[in-house]
């Protein structure tokens, strides 16, 4: 495609904030397509950017001002299924809700859940190791793959991986899985399938605070039991989500909880007793169960459209993404009401507090350029605010082009030459998504999108020459 019309679509992914239109978008439909687009790629010396559903919120898939974009997103067959086994065999772009769909004749699911999951892609799954509500109990994407099929950046073929949990030799898989497009183009996946739990019950527990909820969080994880998924809302993200979907969260309370616990009838029932206990021993003003699988999809519902709705209460907003010790939230919940306040700015906090997984969503105006240039500081300060408390700079969303210029506060030189080697191993000529995860000091002092001199520019010291 190289229609101005068509390829402003993929001129951003979900962090819209940062654009650039690539010089053609290649609709991949098979893994050969890949192949040779990459090798021509390789032949001209033109960087590619791999792209599934575009969903991603790091700048992963935002294109460099030359480049191509190879998006997958026309790959969305199913390849196999060996329900016995419990693995089925996918293309890169099915929608992640589309493999569990896929799955359900079988009783199966695929159990990484983005709230995104309607629309983003299994490779962009893989390519982020991204997580969801239920990650907090059956972890990440890196934990339910055996295998993928990789178009290497000089357009070899090769399998990473295989059909147990743990071939022999270095763990390739392990080493793509999470590196953001910049060791080649996923084609084909191996995605390890979970049987359907026989019990769930899900809860609502409103707190006058969000420290009492986070102090709740706590209380479970010291208690040793490990729900489905424990997420949190504080009171502006509350007061979006029912604007937006009327799922029935309690627009007077300061934050809510939604606890999930599933398994075994029996184990379901003690341990959702000991989280109920728990929220009332941390002063939960109320507490709502669902009784219907109607109530607990709504629930649900509005918990995974919290992003979408925020545009109810602001023109605009950026998503954050950093990970904290848990024990930590109470105190970083209130550093960022903090920081928010100096920004005068508002921030809404919707995530995964059982994995200490925050999403801080910084609201402001994209029409005022003095607002939009605060926001991004006041996102880009959460973020290693997340790193000082002994935290990372990302949970799910990946480093992409958003988090780069963060990444020395959180490693060392030696620690980034490491990688860098690694990537150089796989992408000898930098062309496979180059200036992301990375800090250059071209990219930290610029922003991609309208031209905007370069500081060093207009003190005199460098010319655009
Ligand atoms: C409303 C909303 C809610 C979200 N909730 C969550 C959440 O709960 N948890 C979570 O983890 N994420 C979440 N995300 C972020 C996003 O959906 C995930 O990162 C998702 O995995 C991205 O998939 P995608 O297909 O859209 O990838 P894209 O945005 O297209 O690309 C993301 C990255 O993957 C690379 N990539 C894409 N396809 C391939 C491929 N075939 N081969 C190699 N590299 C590839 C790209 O180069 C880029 O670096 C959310 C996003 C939105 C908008």
């Amino acid at each position: 495609m190289t229609d101005a019309v068509g390829l402003k679509a993929y001129e951003c992914d979900g962090l819209t904030a940062f654009r650039m239109r690539p010089a053609l978008v290649v609709l991949a439909e098979s893994t050969q397509d890949v192949a040779t687009a990459v090798r021509i790629c390789g032949r001209y010396g033109v960087s590619f950017v791999p792209r599934g559903a575009g969903t991603g919120l790091s700048g992963g898939a935002l294109p460099g001002p030359d480049s191509v974009v190879i998006s997958t997103a026309r790959m969305r067959k199913v390849l196999a299924i060996d329900a016995d086994n419990r693995r089925m065999t996918v293309q890169p772009g099915m929608a992640n809700i589309a493999v569990s769909a896929a799955a359900e004749p079988y009783g199966l699911y695929f159990a990484p859940d983005p709230s995104s999951q309607i629309v983003c892609s299994v490779g962009g799954n893989v390519a982020e190791n991204s997580g969801g509500a239920h990650c907090l109990k059956y972890g990440f994407t890196t934990n339910h793959v055996y295998a993928v099929t990789v178009v290497t950046p000089s357009g070899e073929v090769v399998r990473l991986g295989g059909n147990s949990a743990d071939p022999i030799g270095p763990d390739l898989l392990g080493v793509f899985i999470g590196s953001e497009g910049t060791l080649g183009t996923v084609t084909e996946i191996v995605v390890r399938l979970l049987v359907r739990p026989i019990a769930v019950r899900t809860l609502v527990a409103d707190f006058a605070t969000a420290e009492q909820a986070a102090d709740a969080v706590s209380g479970l994880v010291s208690h040793g039991v490990i729900p489905a998924a424990v997420e949190m809302l504080d009171q502006l993200a509350i007061s979006a989500v029912e604007t937006a979907t009327h799922a029935g969260y309690s627009r007077d309370a300061g934050a809510a909880l939604v606890i999930e616990v599933d398994g075994f009838a029996a184990a379901v029932g003690e341990e959702f007793e000991i989280a109920e206990r728990l929220c009332r021993d941390n002063h939960a003003t109320g507490i709502r169960i669902a009784q219907t699988s109607r109530e607990r999809d709504l629930i649900w519902k509005g918990r995974k459209s919290a992003f979408a709705a925020m545009g109810r209460i602001s023109p605009a907003y950026l998503v954050q993404d950093g990970v904290i010790p848990r024990t930590r939230l109470a105190e970083v919940l209130t550093r960022i009401d903090e920081l928010a306040s100096s920004a005068a700015l508002r921030v809404a906090n919707v995530f995964h507090a059982g994995d200490g997984n925050l999403h801080p969503l910084v609201l402001f105006d994209s029409d005022d350029p003095e607002e939009t240039e605060r926001a991004e500081g006041l996102s880009t300060d959460i973020a290693e605010l997340c790193v000082a408390f002994g935290g990372s700079l990302s949970g799910e969303h990946g480093i992409g082009a958003d988090k780069a210029c963060s990444m020395p506060t959180m490693f060392s030189a030696d620690d980034l030459d490491t990688m860098k080697r690694v990537r150089v191993a796989f992408d000898p000529y930098g062309l496979a998504n180059p200036d992301k995860i990375f800090p250059t000091p071209r990219l930290c002092g610029e922003k991609s999108g309208k031209y905007r001199p370069h500081p060093l520019e207009t003190s005199g010291l460098i010319g655009r020459g």
